[in-house]
């Protein structure tokens, strides 16, 4: 997978693809993130990417010239699955979007600064609009961030144990059960019984039942989905 991530600020996102799991995904060659400047694509002298909004108005918008031309530039070298644009207003990311991203070949996310692109970026050049949630953060490199994070550790090969993306959070409509380590006892607070036992199938059944009740508990909303749609119940067991 290509992950082509356009920026104004290359440096805000190179740091979380230079760590751990990121890294070595990139590393093992199952994921390329390629972190591209949008100021040389500017045809003016300065390298400008933005400029004053028509009608008025506090704040300065990115101008489609340079985005199209680094699109064009991309898009000569390669066909694109989506070209995202980050947005305050666009899908709330969640697990299942992930899921869907993380099986395309090729991605562009576009990050966006100050107020936002020129509208006609986001009518013409733009096949998908992604926010990390309903609040504004100051640039969409931190968000692109999280949707390339969220995507790239459910390449198969990129969590070195490859069901462990399969018992987390979300994947099967629950939320992940309690997990400990050692010591089996800290200042008097004991790890649960049950999982010192070493019996499988019991670890595993206070595991599904103990991911239940948290769902039950912190998003009731993931079992009336379940109870509605036609999402399959599968077993809570790829620990
Ligand atoms: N004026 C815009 C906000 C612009 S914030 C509005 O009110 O909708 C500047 C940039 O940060 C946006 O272009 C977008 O790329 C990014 N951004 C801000 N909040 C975001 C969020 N919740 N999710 C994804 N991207 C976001």
């Amino acid at each position: 997978m290509r992950i082509d991530i356009i920026t104004t600020l290359p440096r805000l996102i190179e740091s979380p693809f230079s760590d751990s799991i990121l890294k070595r995904a990139q590393a093992k060659g199952l994921v390329t993130v390629n972190v591209i400047d949008l100021r040389p694509y500017s045809a003016s002298k300065h390298k400008t990417t933005d400029d004053y909004a028509f009608g008025g108005g506090a704040g300065m918008v990115m101008m489609i010239e340079p985005i199209d031309r680094c699109l064009t530039e991309l898009k000569s070298q390669r066909t694109y699955d989506d070209i995202i644009y980050m947005s305050p207003d666009g899908e709330l990311l969640n697990q299942s979007i992930a899921n869907e991203l993380s099986l395309k070949k090729n991605l562009v996310i576009l990050c966006g600064h100050y107020k936002g692109v020129d509208e006609r970026v986001r009518e013409h050049l733009i096949t998908r609009e992604i926010s990390i949630g309903n609040y504004v953060l100051s640039g969409g490199e931190l968000a692109a961030a999280v949707v390339a994070d969220a995507v790239i550790r459910l390449i198969p090969g990129v969590l070195s144990d490859e069901t462990s993306a399969l018992s987390d959070s979300f994947q099967d409509d629950l939320v992940a059960p309690p997990v400990y380590t050692r010591p089996a006892e800290y200042k008097g607070w004991k790890v649960p019984e049950v999982l010192l036992s070493g019996h499988e199938a019991k670890i595993e059944q206070w595991r599904m039942e103990k991911s239940l009740e948290r769902t039950q508990k912190k998003r009731p909303e993931l079992l009336k989905q379940e109870e509605k749609g036609p999402i399959s119940k599968t077993s809570k067991g790829d620990f």
